[in-house]
């Protein structure tokens, strides 16, 4: 009996990506001739349409070859969620990721591809970005990100390492079951689990179109991971909030002392300053903080899915169902 081809699912997920659309369908194209004369695997792709306004999906539905589906998404409900969407659609033996946007290369897809089977022993490669970019300051700041994320649980979340990675299906399927509503990605991966391999690569540069990534979104995107996976920071201020306390009373026990014993006149008026400034700017601080953490929680009360499904173009051969 001739053995099954091992079958792979390729998720990608665009926003507005109709100038590389064309190209990426290419490298679709040729990324599934190779994994099928190299590996003797069967291809399916699976684009993720996360609210796209501009002519990507008429692009693609016309360059898309083989057998492919285009889960078109209410709106837009951003990268973390698109990638979900794609991966609840996969059922094959392995499941890669990629971007729309040229940044991810056939060569590097071949050798993730390449690398999962070469070792039954390990579930997941990811692709650990190499690129050196932004400021000296800003590398310091994702160190330090990280350092603190992970200072505090039972797994680390790799610095450096997106959504670009190869898993087995069963992997693919254990993430699927994690349906956090604010979604930080990188740490879900670690939080699942399972046997992990990097492999370095270096983005290549956009094929065209913009990065959907501005500095405020990413600020914005630190804090999910921050509340979605570290109780840290609440320490850190906790920790602050008992050290000013403790500075305070010494500070009072020394003016009882001074007014007491020395008869000194304690210049009132700049230390009251002071004490209700620092309490204040700490207080507010806090309360944004823990603001920042109901608001996780209420969206997890609130059970809201998290994304919609418009509907699902699709086309060539063995179109799933359903
Ligand atoms: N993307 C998406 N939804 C979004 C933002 C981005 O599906 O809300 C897609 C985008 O089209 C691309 C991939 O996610 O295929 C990576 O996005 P981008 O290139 O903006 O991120 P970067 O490469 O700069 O990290
Ligand atoms: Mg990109």
């Amino acid at each position: 009996m001739p053995e099954r081809r091992q079958t792979l699912d390729i998720v990608a997920p665009f926003l507005n990506e109709a100038e590389t659309a064309q190209a990426f369908a290419q490298l679709l194209d040729r990324l599934e001739a190779e994994a099928a004369r190299r590996f003797g695997l069967k291809t399916r792709k699976i684009l993720v349409d996360d609210g796209s306004n501009d002519d990507s999906v008429r692009r693609f539905s016309q360059s898309l070859a083989g057998s492919w589906e285009i889960v078109r998404l209410s709106r837009n409900f951003g990268k973390e969620a698109a990638v979900l969407a794609g991966l609840d659609r996969a059922d094959a033996d392995l499941v890669l990721i990629m971007d729309a946007d040229l940044q991810h290369s056939l060569d590097t897809g071949m050798a993730l591809i390449a690398e999962l089977l070469a070792d039954p022993d390990i579930d997941v490669v990811y692709a650990r970005n190499d690129r050196r970019e932004g400021s000296w300051r800003r590398s310091q700041l994702a160190r330090l990100f990280y350092r603190l994320i992970n200072s505090s649980q039972r797994f680390d979340i790799p610095e450096n390492a997106g959504d670009f990675r190869i898993m087995r299906g069963s992997v693919a399927r254990a993430f699927t079951r994690l349906r956090d509503k604010r979604r930080f990605n990188k740490g879900l991966y670690a939080w699942a689990g399972f046997r992990h391999r990097a492999l370095t690569y270096s983005p290549a540069k956009r094929g065209g179109g913009t990065s959907k990534w501005s500095r405020w979104n990413l600020i914005a995107f630190s804090l999910e991971g921050f509340t979605s996976f570290s109780v840290v920071p609440l320490r850190i201020v906790s920790l602050c909030g008992l050290a000013l306390a403790i500075a305070g009373g010494l500070y009072g026990v020394k003016v009882f002392f001074e007014v007491i014993f020395f008869g000194i006149a304690v210049p009132g008026y700049p230390s009251l300053l002071m004490a209700v400034v620092i309490l204040g700017g700490f207080n507010l601080a806090l309360l944004g903080l823990i603001g920042e953490y109901v608001w996780v929680a209420l969206s997890e009360s609130k059970d809201r899915p998290v994304y919609i499904v418009r509907d699902i173009v699709g086309g060539g051969a063995d179109k799933p169902e359903g």
